[in-house]
């Protein structure tokens, strides 16, 4: 499809204009939107796609107020499109106002800087030239005065009032309050430096930082690792009662909890071998065993599955032992073809090795869902390779992109979500041949998976409680965070490597429920 074509696909967030919508997105719409004109030809507009990427990724929270969209200039069939907005360069980024009038141009954001922060300022800029048509989903951004939040509990039920402390040329406040727009029971106002009643009453100091203000009058300092944009958003989307609007906890009734799906207490900072286990039952016995015979690409997956799995699976003895078996077997046939039921019977034991089995069954510990269609079989098969990529840097002389490979071999041939499998093999050919060192593969796992929880955050697919973030969150990991000089967000990837070293190690993995 022509979409596909362009700079953009649907997975980043960004609404691929074509004649037919291009109207009904940009015109009387209740959001703003911020359009990039684009030609696919163009190197300038390929050098910005990134930008233009990470920027949709940065604000997707924005979304009810200010959604992104692109447009590929070069593609005959927009071509009329393009002329009918004015549009003469490329890349061109245009503002529309909510509730543009139909046939509005747009306003043409300023050449520079083109940078996501930059872009997001602009953009807050603009936001704020809406007057009497204010997209409805957009909370006031405006700087709150003392009166205003003297009376605020007076006029509104919500629990928390966060309040960001900043100097009058900061956006931190505007982009906290933009951050939490869909989530309830919390309301985000920018308080300035020179409001000095509210100052001095809460004897703020640090431009920026972030109180909490209660209905009752108290009021606390939000307590984060940095004083910065990123976690004050992430801390106060994690406050107790606040929660993303359509996504309400469900409310446990005592039938529900007969049927719950969550009945082993399990620590959440911690990996079970039960997970592991039970994903190479699932995938092995289930997933693989879809196929009655497997032969060619199939084949050749499953014996590199199996391989990296004798290799590095940091398993019990005996489990090691059966799959060591497994893989002498794989690599000693040559025939062509192999049925499911020979492979079946190998993962069974049928040559009676002595102390070597794969526990049957499914036993799901921290990759317990809330409801039987949660995590389960999917984080466990991503547990199983963070805990490989790690396994093989431990591993003397070991192969970058054996772990990769066998991963993406299997995705490709055997991971039932045929859609995730799609979405797998165009990262990986992206830029997984980049990946040169044991390290750097551990950390492409890592930084793929966070593309994904990026992506399906808010899904209908996410469990309510165990929201996609990015991992490892700021308490999880404190140092694995940081900002920039700019006070961007950014990761400081050594610290996330001795981290996932640590979180994956096979020292680590709790042994509780296994049989
Ligand atoms: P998961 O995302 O499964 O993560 C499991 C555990 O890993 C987490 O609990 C956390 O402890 C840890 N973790 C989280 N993030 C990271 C990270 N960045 N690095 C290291 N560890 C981390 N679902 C879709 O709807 N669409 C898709 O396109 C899609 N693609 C997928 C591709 C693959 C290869 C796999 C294995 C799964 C895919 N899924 C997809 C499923 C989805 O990613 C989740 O696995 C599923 O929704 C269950 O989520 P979860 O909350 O259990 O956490």
């Amino acid at each position: 499809p022509a979409a596909e074509a362009g700079l953009y696909s649907p997975t980043d967030q960004i609404v691929i204009l074509n004649p037919a919508i291009a109207d009904s997105v940009l015109f009387n719409s209740s959001s703003a939107v911020v359009v990039e004109f684009y030609a696919s030809w163009c190197g300038h507009c390929v050098a910005f796609s990134p930008t233009w990427k990470s920027l949709a990724r940065d604000v997707k929270e924005w979304k009810p107020a200010v959604d992104l969209a692109a447009i590929d200039c070069a593609e005959e069939a927009n071509r009329m499109t393009c002329i009918s907005f004015g549009v003469r360069g490329f890349p061109t980024l245009k503002f529309f106002h909510a509730y543009s009038k139909s046939g509005s141009k747009g306003e043409q954001l300023k050449g520079s800087p083109r940078d996501v922060k930059g872009l997001r300022h602009q953009i807050i800029d603009m936001m704020e030239t809406h007057e009497e048509s204010w997209p409805p989903a957009c909370p006031p951004l405006e700087p709150a005065s003392k009166a205003e939040i003297d009376n605020f509990f007076e006029t509104s039920s919500v629990e928390y009032l966060a309040l960001v402390f900043e100097r009058a040329s900061s956006y931190v406040g505007r982009e906290v309050t933009l951050d939490l727009l869909q989530y309830e029971n919390i309301t985000v106002r920018r308080v300035l430096n020179t409001e000095d009643g509210l100052v001095s009453k809460l004897c703020v100091t640090n431009f920026p930082s972030c109180y909490l203000y209660y209905s009752n009058g108290n009021f606390t300092r939000l307590s984060v690792h940095i004083e910065a944009r990123t976690f004050y958003s992430y801390a106060l989307q994690r406050l107790p009662g606040v929660v993303r609007a359509g996504k309400q906890l469900p409310i446990l009734t005592d039938d529900h909890k007969n049927t719950t799906q969550q009945q082993r207490p399990f620590n959440r900072s911690r990996v079970y071998m039960a997970d592991l286990e039970s994903a190479l039952h699932y995938s092995l016995r289930v997933e693989i065993a879809a196929l009655p015979t497997i032969s060619g690409a199939a084949l050749t997956a499953l014996k590199q599955y199996v391989s990296v799995l004798a290799k590095y699976f940091p398993g019990r003895p005996l489990v090691q032992k059966l799959l060591r078996s497994v893989d002498s077997w794989l690599a000693e046939r040559e025939e062509p073809e192999l049925s499911s039921r020979a492979l079946q019977d190998m993962l069974d034991n049928a040559n009676k090795i002595p102390d070597a089995v794969l526990p049957d069954g499914v036993r799901w510990v921290g990759c317990q869902g809330t409801q039987a269609h949660f995590r389960g079989y999917p984080c466990s098969v991503w547990t199983l390779f963070h805990v490989l990529t790690v396994q093989a840097i431990k591993t003397p002389g070991a192969d970058p992109l054996q772990v990769l490979e066998a991963l993406r071999a299997y995705v490709h041939n055997f991971f039932g979500c045929r859609s995730c499998a799609s979405h797998f093999e165009f990262m990986a050919q992206e830029n997984m041949d980049h990946v040169k060192t044991l390290s750097t593969a551990a950390l492409w796992l890592w930084s793929r998976h966070n593309r994904v929880n990026n992506r399906l955050a808010g899904a209908l697919s996410e469990d309510p409680h165990f929201p996609k973030v990015q991992w490892p969150s700021p308490d999880l990991c404190p140092s694995c965070h940081g900002v920039k000089r700019n006070g961007e967000h950014t990761w400081v990837q050594d610290e996330v490597l001795l981290f996932l070293k640590e979180h994956f190690s096979s020292e680590r993995i709790l042994q509780d429920y296994l049989e």
